[in-house]
């Protein structure tokens, strides 16, 4: 299920009428080769759950690509440089010392009692 609001029920059944509708998946109620229950996009009109373990499989083959790993780094090195990944890193530094702050209180109110 995509949209919260939405069951899979209520999408319409064809792709058709699902682009006509401005939507972006539709529901046929037929199982999957997979043997999944869910909706299709109207882009491949793949399964979603077929396309998710897809593009799982796929994020896990590239980490163990070298040629892959060199390209992040260097993209992590240029990003940290810019305006917005230091915004994002100073957020992620405060909220990573948020946790610590609430982990040693949790600490400290065990070792009293
Ligand atoms: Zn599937």
């Amino acid at each position: 299920m995509i949209n919260n609001c939405m069951k899979n029920e209520d999408y319409p059944r064809t792709k058709k009428d699902a682009i006509a509708a401005g939507l972006k998946h539709f529901f046929t109620n037929k199982r999957c080769l997979n043997d999944h229950l869910d909706l299709r996009t109207i882009h491949s009109g793949q399964c979603v759950l077929c396309r998710r373990e897809y593009f799982r499989r796929h994020a896990i083959e590239q980490r163990k690509n070298p040629a892959f790993r060199k390209y992040q780094r260097e993209y992590q090195a240029k990003y940290k440089l810019t305006e917005r990944g230091k915004q994002n890193i100073s957020k992620a530094h405060a909220k990573h010392k948020r946790k610590l702050e609430a982990l040693r209180d949790e600490v400290r109110k065990t070792d009293s009692s």
